[in-house]
């Protein structure tokens, strides 16, 4: 069976060039370069107002929660926990792609069209900490299910030669830092054999960080700021403050690489698992088109993660990314041949819902 076959056939060609190029729209709002929509900017603000306009062309019925969150639900469709929403966000990074978050709505809006239930649902302001999500989950109805469909991000995809994924679970997050202390001293006049230099010191730090991610599977760690005190050429460094962003697939693991870093997070988000029968169902559509199934985490965080904490099934269909899986940057990039599957899975395990 050759890979894209069923969407090929399944759909008039200018919905497949719709959906790429809704991309581009979004893609040009505010000032580049890339995309530039922080959470609950005018720039985010533009993007969901474009997704309003192409909720009520599809003719799904509109509606703006509190905090912000929109939704555009197919007619005589069922409410309540008898709900399936599909969607992701619109906010982004700043100098963001043109895929991360806005893939997973303009397929959203595509995929309910086509079947004619469920909900679209776009989230605010998700980059910087899942605001929108987590407003809705202590203050809003909540659905039976929840699928969002996001770019990888990431290699893995690529490097297994598979066109899409499914994630099993979304990594937990622990954040904090890390303080070394050293003694200030004169860079000219204190001999090397009796200096305390904080800044040397933190360099060990780093390195055993990253030893002790690479220990545990599928663990990662990143150092990510470094701030030096007093921090000027001529002076040894008294003090270094090390960030720290830690992150594993499971409970256990998160517990174990935070003992081998040895931080106290100050931020810390429990890894979740997608819902067992919805990687069932996205499985059988992928097995069905003869693709190859490739289960993967996700290291990034989604809203699918806060909606599956809170006690919705959810589950999350990852799209390959090209350019060596770059994320976060213009660089960002799937194939409109994958992006065509990805939103014919969407719409088939909806209608199965
Ligand atoms: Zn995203």
């Amino acid at each position: 069976m050759g890979l894209p076959g069923v969407w090929r056939y399944g759909l008039p060609y200018h919905r497949r060039v719709r959906v790429m190029e809704r991309l581009e729209w979004l893609y040009a709002i505010g000032e580049g370069p890339g995309a530039n929509r922080i959470g609950y900017s005018a720039e985010e603000d533009a993007a969901h107002d474009l997704a309003r306009m192409w909720m009520v062309e599809a003719g799904l019925e509109v509606e703006v929660d509190v905090a912000g969150n929109l939704f555009g639900h197919a007619h005589g469709s069922e409410t309540g926990t008898g709900r399936v929403w599909t969607g992701s966000h619109l906010d982004t990074v700043p100098e963001g792609g043109k895929f991360d978050g806005a893939l997973g709505v303009v397929a959203a809006i595509e995929a309910v069209e086509r079947v004619g239930r469920g909900s679209v649902v776009v989230f605010r302001d998700e980059e910087r900490g899942c605001a929108g999500s987590r407003a809705r989950v202590t203050s809003g109805e909540l659905p039976g299910a929840f699928l969002e469909l996001h770019i990888e991000q990431g290699p893995r995809l690529a490097d297994a030669g598979a066109p899409l994924g499914i994630v099993t679970g979304i990594a937990g997050v622990m954040r904090g830092s890390i303080v070394v202390a050293g003694r200030e001293g004169h860079a000219g006049t204190t001999p090397m054999g009796v200096r305390d230099d904080a800044l040397v010191k933190a360099a060990r730090e780093i390195l055993r960080i990253e030893e002790a991610a690479r220990t545990i599977e599928d663990a990662v760690a990143t150092v990510g700021q470094v701030e030096v005190e007093p921090g000027a050429v001529n002076v040894i460094p008294a003090g270094v403050t090390l960030s720290v962003d830690a992150r594993a697939p499971d409970v256990e693991r998160c517990d174990r690489l935070l003992a081998a870093i040895g931080f106290e997070p100050t931020y810390r988000i429990d890894p979740s698992k997608m819902a067992p029968e919805l990687r069932d169902l996205l499985r059988a559509e992928l097995e069905g088109r003869g693709l190859p199934v490739v289960e993967l985490t996700s290291g990034a965080g989604h809203d699918a993660g806060v909606l599956a904490t809170a006690g919705v099934p959810s589950a999350m269909l990852f799209v390959r990314s090209l350019n060596g899986g770059i994320s976060h940057s213009p660089d960002e990039l799937s194939s409109e041949e994958d992006v065509e599957l990805a939103v014919d899975v969407l719409a088939a395990a909806l209608a199965r819902l």
